[in-house]
């Protein structure tokens, strides 16, 4: 069969932009943080079922969550959305300096607005190519709440909601464009170390009391001299969720640290945090205190897809560079004006890695990073995405979209900012347009499905997933 689909898929996309834009733009005034995303969901909800998708929502204990599928039989070529808002980054929309919504706490720092939506397009443009040309097939979209701080996802893979996929798609808004690789991401845990001691006046009876907080303070040295003993890849932080308390004369009978804990892959994750469970022992052995841990969510790893790959960046390049107006250009140096002086550092790094000498002076020049980066550069990690949990049980595809001004960090005002300029709607139109042609092309083309999963086969090398959670662990807000 020979078809034209990039240019049909194009053609519906833009045909639909104003309702997808309109999506985009009422999520990211939501701004619903991890678990609370119920107006964010239920609109999607609501247009896909609108376009005779059916839905199943409330899934895994995570009533935001849903999938909306359409059509019959196989392949399943599935589409994952996330749409969850970040806390403390709530930001007037097209404002180049900070300007906070007075009496709002959530910002879209990371553009979950765009990603649920664009994946979303993505679905629902394939859904009427299939219909169109007449073929066969099931497009899913995953309403995956709570990528943030709590990894969502890795409840529904537990759960085995995407065991029966053949392929599932994503991207991210970014301020490059790229394919991601496995390389770009760390596998994560995340654990709560409650210490708890016992309470007594710091003056008048100090041999009676034990600190919570002296043991939390213990721990920390003990993970800094771990620092010095792990793979360099890997990365720990924390932050004191609980300090016990403000009264100096008061000792701390309960304090509470929560840490990152990431590393290229779950096993070495698994081993640091394993230490880590050592040290905080010891720290309540050394103050005289005791320790519970709580692991509260998993990031795994992501599994490699090399055919995936290939197909994904050579759809990105046909739709990049994007181009943008006069107007759409000003309006991003705006911004590019504004990144702070580290992120401009980082713009520099990654400019003379990606271009050559002469090219450069010229590409950091560029309000928007409007090209491809080559997909196996090592640009654009070290964050932790539960899509690496869904890529063991089923092959995974990602990419990183322009939505953004060169420089501009994620998890920023700056980024809240552009959230609904159109800028960020090119980029996610484009992101749409780019999952649904590699959806498409797996659709006419079953044999390179068949070698998606000989890679993904091949690259699991006959290990099973190890599902990270601990048993019995249900989504909640920590
Ligand atoms: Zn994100």
């Amino acid at each position: 069969m020979t078809m034209n689909y990039r240019n049909e898929i194009n053609h519906i996309v833009e045909t639909r932009k104003s309702s997808y834009t309109h999506i985009s733009d009422s999520i990211w005034e939501f701004a619903e943080s991890r678990f609370q995303e119920y107006r964010s969901s239920n609109i999607q909800q609501e247009y896909l079922r609108s376009q005779g998708f059916a839905i199943q929502s409330n899934l895994s204990g995570e009533e935001t969550a849903f999938i909306a599928e359409w059509g019959n039989g196989k392949p399943i070529i599935a589409f994952v959305g996330e749409f969850d808002a970040l806390s403390s980054l709530q930001q007037e929309a097209d404002k180049p300096e900070r300007c906070p919504i007075p009496g709002k706490e959530n910002g879209h720092g990371c553009g979950h607005h765009l990603l649920g939506t664009g994946s979303l397009a993505a679905a629902d443009s394939l859904k009427a190519f299939i219909e169109q040309n007449h073929l066969s097939g099931t497009i899913r979209y995953y309403g995956c709440p709570a990528e943030e701080n709590a990894g969502g996802k890795a409840f529904l893979v537990r759960d085995g909601y995407f065991n029966d996929c053949d392929v599932a798609l994503s991207w991210h808004p970014h301020s490059t464009n790229k394919v991601t690789g496995a390389d770009c991401f760390l596998s994560n845990f995340r654990a709560f170390f409650t210490f708890h001691g016992i309470s007594s006046h710091a003056a008048g009876a100090p041999e009676l009391g034990r600190s919570a907080l002296d043991a939390v303070e213990v721990m920390d040295i003990g993970v800094n001299f771990m620092r010095e003993h792990m793979i360099s890849s890997a990365r720990i932080h924390g932050a004191i969720t609980n300090t016990g308390g403000i009264a100096p004369n008061v000792i701390p009978s309960e304090a509470q640290v929560l840490y990152a804990i990431r590393a290229p892959k779950l096993t070495q994750v698994k081993q640091l945090f394993d230490r880590m469970c050592d040290i905080a022992n010891g720290a309540a052995l050394i103050t005289g205190t005791t320790v519970s841990v709580k692991q509260v969510a998993a990031y795994s790893n992501v599994i490699h897809n090399e055919t995936l790959g290939v197909i994904m960046d050579e759809h990105l390049r046909s739709f990049v560079p994007i181009r943008y107006t006069e107007e759409e250009l000003a309006y991003a140096e705006k911004f590019k004006n504004v990144i702070t002086k580290l992120d401009r550092e980082g713009l520099q790094s990654t400019v003379s890695q990606i271009v050559t000498k002469e090219k450069r002076q010229e590409t950091l020049a560029m309000p928007i990073l409007d090209l491809v980066i080559d997909r196996r550069s090592m640009i654009g990690g070290h964050g932790s995405t539960d899509m690496g949990n869904v890529s063991w049980v089923t092959p995974v595809g990602q990419a990183n979209i322009n939505c953004l001004a060169a420089g501009t960090a994620l998890h920023s005002w700056q980024a809240v900012a552009q959230g609904k300029s159109p800028v960020a709607h090119k980029g996610m139109l484009t992101a749409a347009k780019v999952l649904a042609c590699t959806g498409a092309e797996l659709l006419l083309n079953p044999e390179l499905l068949e070698q998606v999963r000989k890679d993904w086969i091949d690259e699991l090398d006959g290990v099973v997933y190890p599902d990270p959670l601990p048993k019995g662990l249900k989504p909640e807000i920590w």
